[in-house]
């Protein structure tokens, strides 16, 4: 996942991400429970804390859904049957539930004496059902409600065509108990099945086999045979066409986007088959990818078969791409092998990132890369300025705190700073060996930190290696020394244009007409602190950026320019911007460089034309960060 959610304004925020950070990523800091120090056990290292479900005892191989689409009150309604085996021949069953109200409850096709379990704020409430030892379904009658933080309902004229609405899902990290009754956690994996109904002028579609054309009873049948955590079940509903890539890849849109979309993804099919020379077969058959509705307040979602992503990578030059890479990396890491907890969060998310750069490598040469991993790494430094030192480790604690707060530059970029150091330190030829190996042999199973740190020190470091300081790199906060250092000849060259620009204050001669997106981000990143409102209007007048239709560029130009003071040449086009996108990643920094600014009024001036179109995981954010209030 690209992304990050604060749900609950239980949560402090403390906002990290400047101009051109990468991920959606925003620290969270719980604010009533925290007093003590979380550590873990060894009784906690393989045992979720996030779910309420025992899902130990008793085990849910298939879960097939029958659910109902009704926009107009805005719920899904229907049901779900979970197959279930009770390994410890317990009395009960426990599945997670946020929000949702539960109708009814059958065991083996008869009534069932059920109960809600005490709520807990963060965990929601758990749906306790009685059992036998030779049970093996529980059916379950629900409908979401409102609190589903799981589900966007996206109204028509926030969509593309503006004539239909549109619904989407998020379930990572412990959303998906907020639409499905089910044992929510990334350590049991199960089947699914589903039979949608949607309005017949729409296409449903799910992390599963897909249709490519819409029907007309409007009825949809999924299936997705291979085993996966539940975070990853996902559904959206819209005024969908497809259109094909090549023999196995394709993209999803509303039809207004469409050739734009399969213009920018040409190269879906190319990165398929470079990850799979890299680390073996893909295994989920088709790699769709569905382009969703702006208000999409994150980058990408990894859902298998079918990546979930913004429309803000739609730059109409195929820059932006390497979130697809990203995504398409989880069919590996994440999906395929997954995290045992949430505090093991790096293990998806650091390995992806790693894998990512070297798809991109492998298409578009090192040099392409070697600018990635800088700017990760500049993301990276930013993040340690901000975060407490326990959230500095690989692995985390967060037992009573949201999985989110774990989901940072440390899980995305010093994960894969680490795997990079491993790289370097035994060769590329044998740790891609070890790679390869480590996904055959884990394949559709869950692992922990520590699991994979017995794995690495059985399969990869031998004695001489074993004294790389792994246990600093995973349970010390910080960066170690031995973190590997990336040159870019292409960024050296920007530095040395910035540095003439400043002496010369010129821009015709210094800076060349075709940077790429990447070197653009570098020298808009270290433009100095000093910068007069004038050296940006040289800039803008020989290059245009505020009218730039790159989402990063424009992003980390209009935040330069709040800082900078070059506020009458971007004000419209700011406006337009925020009112029209949103994606978090963007919105932060921009609304927190006009309060930094003494600008807060024309942040809340914007805000309150603009709020309508967030979702609500972005309201929270804004809201917060502007103090707003509705009344
Ligand atoms: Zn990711």
């Amino acid at each position: 996942m690209r992304l990050i959610y604060i749900t609950t304004v239980a949560f402090i925020s403390t906002l990290l991400i400047s101009c051109g950070g990468k991920n959606e990523q925003i620290t969270t800091g719980d604010a009533s429970t925290n007093s003590e120090q979380q550590t873990y056990t060894d009784a906690d290292l393989d045992r979720d804390s996030h779910t309420l479900s025992n899902y130990r005892e008793v085990k849910v191989e298939h879960s097939h859904l029958n659910l109902e689409v009704d926009f107009d009150e805005e719920k899904l309604k229907g049901s779900v049957v979970h197959s279930i085996q009770n390994m410890s021949g317990v009395k009960e069953v426990v599945f997670d539930t946020k929000n949702l109200e539960i109708k009814n409850v059958m065991v083996d096709g008869a009534k069932a004496s059920y109960r809600m379990g005490s709520a807990d704020e963060l965990l929601g409430v758990p749906l306790i059902v009685e059992i036998q030892p030779e049970s093996k379904s529980v059916e379950i009658e629900y409908e979401t409600t409102e609190g589903a933080e799981a589900l966007d309902w996206v109204s028509p004229e926030l969509t593309a065509g503006k004539g239909h609405p549109y619904l989407f899902t998020q379930g990572q990290s412990i959303f998906t108990r907020t639409w499905i009754p089910i044992m929510d956690t990334p350590g049991l994996r199960i089947t699914y099945s589903a039979d949608i109904k949607v309005p017949s002028h729409l296409l449903a579609v799910m992390s599963a086999d897909n249709p490519t054309e819409r029907n007309e009873l409007g009825e949809y049948h999924f299936e997705m045979t291979q085993p996966v955590p539940c975070y990853l079940m996902a559904l959206a509903v819209g005024n969908l066409e497809f259109r094909a890539i090549d023999s196995r890849t394709g993209v999803y849109s509303e039809p207004e986007m469409i050739d734009d979309c399969a213009y920018e993804f040409a190269d879906m099919g190319k990165m398929v088959t470079q990850a799979e020379e890299l680390y073996g077969a893909y295994q989920w058959g088709r790699y769709d990818i569905i382009v969703l509705p702006p208000s999409f307040p994150f980058g990408g979602m990894e859902n298998p078969k079918l990546t979930f992503a913004t429309p803000t990578i739609i730059a109409g030059d195929r820059s932006l791409v390497a979130l697809v890479a990203h995504e398409l990396a989880h069919s590996w890491s994440g999906n395929l092998v997954t995290n045992s907890t949430w505090n093991d969060f790096w293990l998806n998310e650091g390995f992806t990132v790693y894998f990512e750069r070297r798809i991109m490598e492998g298409i578009y040469g090192k040099d392409y890369a070697d600018m990635l991993a800088i700017l990760g790494y500049q993301d990276l430094r930013r993040s340690l300025d901000e975060l407490p030192s326990d959230e500095q480790r690989l692995k985390l604690a967060l037992k009573r705190r949201h999985p989110d707060v774990g989901m940072t530059d440390i899980a995305y970029e010093k994960g894969c700073f680490f795997l990079k150091m491993l790289e370097e330190a035994v060769g590329r030829a044998k740790f891609d060996t070890f790679l390869n190996q480590y996904f055959e042999e884990h394949k559709f199973e869950t692992i922990t930190t520590e699991q994979f740190v017995d794995y690495l020190n059985d399969h990869l470091l031998d004695s001489a290696e074993k004294k790389i300081n792994v246990a600093e790199w995973i349970y010390e906060p910080g960066i170690p020394a031995n973190c590997p250092v990336v040159v870019s000849a292409n960024f050296n060259n920007v530095e040395e244009q910035l540095n003439a620009f400043y002496a010369q204050n010129d821009v015709n001669s210094v800076i060349p007409d075709q940077w790429s997106t990447h070197e653009w981000l570098h020298f808009l990143r270290n433009l100095r602190e000093n910068t007069t409102p004038e050296q940006l209007e040289l800039i803008d007048s020989r290059f245009n950026l505020t009218e730039t239709g790159n989402s990063e560029i424009a992003c980390c130009w209009f935040e330069k320019s709040i800082y900078t003071g070059y506020m009458n040449g971007i004000d419209n086009k700011l406006e337009e911007f925020l009112v029209t996108v949103g994606r978090r990643k963007f919105l932060t920094p921009l609304y927190r460089a006009l309060k930094a600014t003494g600008r807060s009024d024309r942040a809340l001036e914007i805000y309150g034309k603009a709020r309508s179109n967030y979702h609500h995981v972005s309201r929270h954010t804004i809201d917060e960060l502007l103090d707003y209030s509705e009344s």
